[in-house]
């Protein structure tokens, strides 16, 4: 929370000086700006770029060139979850909303708007996902579904507050044990509705707009730090020692929830499929692309009658980083309920992530993974 507080504090700090640089003090403050400038995502090589234009006027035009690129380094916003440039920071936390993808939830809805997307399994071979909104807007998203505990977890990354429909009785409990912000359409039901174009329970629907009037009203706490990805807008040089990985094959235990990425080098993104079939949203029909996937590997067990799953996402294992077309192998580690999970190469450096939708691919520990 503190680190919240501090970051913020030096945007207002840093936008007032740009301010006050063009009027006159600017030579000396910009002299000190660089170093202070620790926006995540933000990346100033981008930045000068995009203002290095010289219109061939000699006296003052260079001058002038460095003022405005610095100021434009200064006003830039992005994201923090998924780096997008934004003109001012949300006014309100991450939702981090419960989505079906058995085959009858398919094609899942809205989540092609969200700024992260998590994928884990629940029962059954069946995976569900968590589709985390924080700059992201969507009319209609679904088919929303009960809350798992690891789930519930890995929302506090991000500072979300976790919407759902119902609870494993784990769940129950986890909620019961620990302070967390949720939404759960039962008792609620208002700002959620059923369609009849889907048999229950994959007919659970909201919108961001709703979700957060709703989080107003139960008056969720506001001052919860929303974390995200490290972000790093230019694409990795490609040396010798990096590993091209065009195609990634995500062995979830059914057939039918098997995931592939395939890495488009137009557009320097991943298109997804799901038991072998393009994965599409319902609210645009065109299929899902990701600009980021982490395969992260988890002891995960069977923990009742029902094949419920604990997963133990508290603690430390490996992971797979794809971005740009690039494979990392990886470390994931996450030290506290609170605490955002990191991501680092063997060697201990943070990966740092291209801005845009990040899918977290959660895997038991051994699960195939062909990339
Ligand atoms: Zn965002």
């Amino acid at each position: 929370m503190k680190n919240w507080f501090r970051r913020n504090a030096l945007y207002v700090i840093l936008f007032a000086v740009a301010i006050f640089a063009g009027f006159g003090t600017y030579y000396y403050i910009s002299s000190t700006l660089e170093e202070q400038v620790p926006p995540v995502g933000i990346n100033q090589d981008e930045e000068e770029k995009i203002t290095d234009v010289t219109d061939g006027s000699p006296a003052g035009s260079e001058e002038k060139e460095k003022k405005e690129t610095e100021e434009a380094e200064v006003s830039t916003l992005r994201c923090p979850i998924d780096g997008a440039v934004l003109e001012e920071l949300p006014q309100h936390r991450p939702l981090a909303v419960m989505i079906g993808n058995s085959v009858d939830a398919r094609p899942v809805v809205g989540v092609s708007e969200a700024d992260l997307v998590y994928e884990a399994l629940v029962e059954g071979g069946i995976t569900r996902l968590m589709a985390v909104y924080y700059h992201g807007e969507a009319g209609k998203i679904g088919s929303i579904r009960s809350a798992r505990p690891y789930f519930v977890t890995l929302a506090q990354d991000t500072g979300a507050v976790y919407v759902h429909v119902g609870q494993s009785p784990q769940a129950e409990a986890f909620f019961k044990k620990y302070n967390i912000d949720h939404l759960n359409e039962i008792p609620i039901t208002e700002g959620f509705w059923r369609t009849k174009d889907r048999v229950p329970p994959h007919n659970l629907f909201s919108s961001t707009d709703n979700l957060h009037r709703l989080a107003e009203k139960f008056d969720m706490d506001w001052t919860v730090q929303v974390a995200g990805l490290p972000l790093e807008t230019e694409k990795p040089v490609i040396t010798d020692d990096l590993r091209q990985s065009p195609e990634i094959i995500i062995y979830y235990p059914q057939q039918y929830s098997q995931v592939k990425y395939v890495y488009r080098k137009d557009t320097g993104d991943y298109l997804r499929y799901m038991g072998g079939k393009p994965y599409i949203d319902g609210s645009t029909n065109l299929q899902i692309r990701a600009k980021n996937i982490v395969v992260q590997y988890v002891d995960t067990k069977v923990i009742d009658g029902e094949g419920r799953l604990s997963m133990k996402v508290i603690g430390s294992g490996d992971a797979l980083v794809f971005r740009d077309g690039i494979a990392y192998e990886a470390r994931w580690e996450k030290t506290g309920l609170h605490e955002p999970t990191k991501f680092t190469t063997v060697n201990g450096e943070e990966i740092k992530f291209a801005p845009g939708q990040t899918w977290i691919q959660l895997v038991p520990t051994g699960t195939r993974v062909d990339y």
